[in-house]
């Protein structure tokens, strides 16, 4: 890209109104053809405000959607069988059709034991082992959102991605892992950077997309980028400034990559809005393979 022109800023808040609005769309013929909405139950141990907000927002975009939603608040000294006989009783209720366990949980509730706990064809955060697996190897199942979210921006943007240098800076489960997986199974060649990889400018010079998942500020640099890249910030740090305000700012130095990059998401804007919107479509695909219906293409 001629310098100054500047990269496109890809714009996750209007992709991802457009997608809740194809999934809120879709829930009357499931209603029409099961005679009930599709169902999200969230569950929010303790009181982390963050997540007290996530979990409120979650709410309102399930019942903006047309889907019933149902929320579980537990008290942050609730024993872990308390809360995994929560999960077994949604589970078991015919009108859940997805379970989310707003992470993370107080430290003395085992993460690992609740996701295994979920039924997996009700995990709608993709994070049981069995969907990571079935992901991992190519069948049906449900995949993480912020991932999901990620690679709906990048091929609405750049269409076919087979045969593109990905690289993917973090290898978590919630986010790197399953991005890595999304993106080989969409044929791209991909690399996955995290904190002991070597020269990770060289690698980032190389990909024709960059999804950053690390979560420290700003720490790809725009003269790293390859001229044209596509770049998808999944970061979101919140920073000091002087005046004793705080700002919102992503993994990449977003000024800095709008002089070389060919697209870029904001922070905020950009992947975290997708977020949400995955969830209620992760939502609406598990009621449909419950209820034995052919999924919707959203
Ligand atoms: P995590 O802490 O679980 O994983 C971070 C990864 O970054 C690790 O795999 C680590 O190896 C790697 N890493 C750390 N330092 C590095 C370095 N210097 N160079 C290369 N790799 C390095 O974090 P996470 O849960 O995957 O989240 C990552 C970021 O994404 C955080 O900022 C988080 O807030 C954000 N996030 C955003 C959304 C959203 O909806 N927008 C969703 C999930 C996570």
């Amino acid at each position: 890209m001629a310098a100054g022109v500047g990269a496109a800023i890809i714009d996750g808040k209007a992709f991802a109104a457009g997608l809740r609005a194809r999934v809120g769309a879709a829930v009357p013929a499931f209603q029409a053809a099961t005679g009930r909405v599709p169902g999200l139950a969230v569950v929010l141990v303790g009181e982390d405000p963050a997540s007290h907000v996530y979990v409120r927002n979650k709410g309102i975009a399930t019942r903006e959607a047309g889907m019933a939603s149902f929320e579980h608040r537990l008290p942050a000294d609730v024993s872990e069988d308390e809360l995994l006989a929560l999960v077994a009783a949604l589970n078991g209720d015919d009108g859940v059709d997805g379970i989310l366990v707003q992470m993370p949980c107080p430290r003395h509730i085992s993460e690992a034991r609740v996701i295994a706990a979920v039924d997996p064809d009700k995990d709608v955060d993709g994070f049981h082992p069995v969907n990571a697996g079935r992901l991992a190897s190519g069948l049906p199942g449900l995949v993480p959102c912020t991932p999901s979210g990620c690679l709906m921006l990048l091929q609405d943007r750049l269409g076919d991605l087979s045969g593109l240098e990905a690289l993917v800076i973090g290898r978590s489960n919630i986010v790197g892992k399953p991005m890595a997986a999304l993106l080989v199974a969409a044929s791209a060649t991909v690399t996955v950077a995290h904190s002991r990889t070597r020269d990770l400018a060289a690698h980032v010079g190389r990909a024709d997309i960059v999804v950053a998942a690390v979560g420290v500020p700003e720490l790809v640099r725009g003269a790293w980028l390859k001229p044209g890249a596509t770049v998808i910030d999944v970061g979101m740090n919140r920073i000091a400034l002087p005046d004793g305000k705080t700002r919102l700012v992503g993994d990449v130095a977003f000024a800095e990559a709008l002089e070389v990059a060919g697209a870029i998401t904001p922070v905020p804007g950009g992947v975290g809005p997708m977020t949400i919107a995955c969830l209620l479509r992760n939502t609406l695909i598990a009621a449909h393979a419950r209820a034995g219906l052919a999924v919707p293409s959203l």
